[in-house]
C-alpha cells in the first residue's frame, strides 16, 4: 500500500467511526458565526471576556498607532535582533501584576508547554502529570528526557503515594496540572498540590491557566490568584489567545529560571518572536484586564446557570468553570445532538476521541461574559425539551 492509500484508508476509518473532523468555513459577527447563511450564538468561543468582539477596544488600540509604531513582524528570534522594546514592557507589567520575580513571554501557549518541560527537564527529572492535561503539555513530555507518569485525573492521594516512593530516586519532581481543565471544565486542588510540593524539598509544581487567566481571581491572574498561591508554583503559564484576545504565552517564574530559559528553550530560541504590534496590542489588553471584575461576575453567574440546567436533566457535570462538558457517550450522538442545537441557533461542538477518552464524546459549552442570561435560559429550554429524544 502507498502512502495516499494508507492516508485514504486510515480517514475512511475515521469518517466510519463519526471522528472524522474539517475546518469549518465560517464567518464571524460578534457574537454569533454565521455558517451556510446561517447565524447562531457562538457558544464554542474561547473569547471568555468578550474582548475579541469589542470593536471599541481595537478603535481605541488603532488611535495609538502610527507608521512607526505599527510594526507587523519582529524579522528575527528575541535572541538576535528581534527583541523590542515594548516584549520587556510587557513582561515588566505582567511581573507587576503577579508580584513576581520575572516572566517570560513566547508565541503561543503551545510553544510555551513543548519548550519549558524539555528544557528543564534530564533523565534524572521525574514528571508526574494528570491524566487530563492537553495535548501541547504531552508534547512537551515526549519532548523530555524525564521520565514520566499519569496520575488519575485530579487524584491527589494517588499523586502523593507517588511522590512518597519516588522522591528520593530523582534529581527533581515535577507536577504538571491545568488549573481548570480543557474539556471537563472542572479544577486542580491547586492549594493541595501546593501542600504536596512544599513536603519534599525536590519537588516543583507546573500549572497551565490557559482556561483561567484573565477569568479567575479579583484581577483576573487566574486559579493561582483565587486560592492565593502564586508565589507556591515554580512554573505559571497562560495564554493570551483566549480571555485576553490576543496571541503568545506567559510564563510566571523566578529570575534564574528566566536566564536559564533563555539560554535552553528551543521553542523560544529556534522562533521567530511575535510581531511588536501583536505585543503591544496584548499589553494594551493585559493592563485592563484587573478592571474586568464586572464581567468575570457576569461569566460566574451564567455558567452556574448551564451547569444547574445540565444537572437537572440528568447530565452529571463535573465543570466548576465556564467550560461545561455535557457527556453524550457515542460520537454520533455528539453530532446529532450538535446538529439539533445548531438548527435552533445556539453553534455548540462536539468533542469526540482523540480528544477526550473513548465512549465520552460529547456537547463542550465554553461560555463567555457577552452571553445573556435570557440565552443560557433558553438553552437550558432546549437542553430539556429536544435533546432528550437523541
Ligand atoms: C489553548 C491551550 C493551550 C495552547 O495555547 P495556544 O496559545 O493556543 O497555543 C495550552 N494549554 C491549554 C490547557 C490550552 O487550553
Amino acid at each position: 500500500m502507498n502512502a495516499t492509500e494508507y492516508m485514504r484508508k486510515q480517514l475512511q476509518e475515521l469518517k466510519e467511526q463519526s471522528n472524522l473532523r474539517s475546518l469549518p468555513q465560517m464567518v464571524h459577527d460578534g457574537r454569533y458565526v454565521v455558517i451556510d447563511n446561517k447565524r447562531m450564538l457562538n457558544l464554542s468561543s474561547n473569547d471568555y471576556l468578550g474582548l475579541a468582539t469589542d470593536r471599541g477596544l481595537r478603535e481605541e488600540f488603532l488611535r495609538t498607532l502610527t507608521a512607526e509604531t505599527f510594526l507587523p513582524t519582529s524579522s528575527s528570534s528575541r535572541l538576535l535582533t528581534g527583541n523590542f522594546n515594548v516584549y520587556e514592557e510587557l513582561e515588566a507589567e505582567l511581573a507587576k501584576l503577579f508580584g513576581s520575580e520575572a516572566t517570560l513571554v513566547f508565541n503561543s501557549g503551545y510553544h510555551a508547554n513543548t519548550g519549558i518541560l524539555p528544557a528543564v527537564s534530564d533523565t534524572q527529572t521525574l514528571i508526574l502529570a494528570d491524566k487530563l492535561v492537553h495535548a501541547s503539555i504531552i508534547d512537551g513530555i515526549r519532548l523530555s528526557a524525564a521520565r514520566c507518569i499519569r496520575y488519575r485525573h485530579n487524584d491527589t492521594g494517588q499523586l502523593e503515594r507517588l511522590l512518597k516512593e519516588h522522591h528520593t530516586s530523582y534529581r527533581q519532581i515535577i507536577i504538571v496540572t491545568e488549573s481548570i481543565f480543557s474539556m471537563d471544565g472542572d479544577m486542580a486542588d491547586l492549594q493541595k498540590l501546593v501542600e504536596l510540593k512544599h513536603a519534599c524539598n525536590n519537588v516543583l509544581l507546573y500549572v497551565d491557566e490557559a482556561h483561567a487567566f484573565g477569568v479567575r481571581g479579583k484581577y483576573g491572574l487566574g486559579c493561582a490568584e483565587e486560592s492565593g498561591c502564586i508565589r507556591d508554583i515554580d512554573f505559571l503559564v497562560g495564554t493570551f489567545g483566549k480571555a485576553a484576545a490576543s496571541a503568545g504565552a506567559y510564563l510566571v517564574c523566578s529570575r534564574v529560571t528566566r536566564e536559564y530559559l533563555v539560554n535552553r528553550m528551543r521553542t523560544l530560541i529556534f522562533t521567530t518572536a511575535l510581531p511588536p504590534i501583536n505585543i503591544a496590542w496584548t499589553l494594551f489588553i493585559v493592563r485592563k484586564l484587573p478592571f474586568m471584575q464586572e464581567e468575570r461576575q457576569h461569566l460566574t453567574h451564567i455558567s452556574q446557570l448551564l451547569r444547574e440546567a445540565l444537572q437537572a436533566n440528568g447530565y452529571e457535570c463535573p465543570s466548576a468553570s465556564h467550560i461545561a462538558p455535557m457527556i453524550i457517550g457515542a460520537s454520533a450522538d455528539a453530532i446529532r445532538c450538535a446538529e439539533e442545537l445548531q438548527r435552533h441557533g445556539f453553534y455548540a461542538l462536539p468533542v469526540r476521541p482523540p480528544t477526550v477518552p473513548a465512549g465520552t464524546s460529547r456537547i463542550r459549552f465554553s461560555l463567555t461574559a457577552e452571553i445573556k442570561e435570557e440565552e443560557i435560559r433558553e438553552l437550558a429550554h432546549l437542553i430539556g425539551a429536544t435533546l432528550q429524544s437523541i
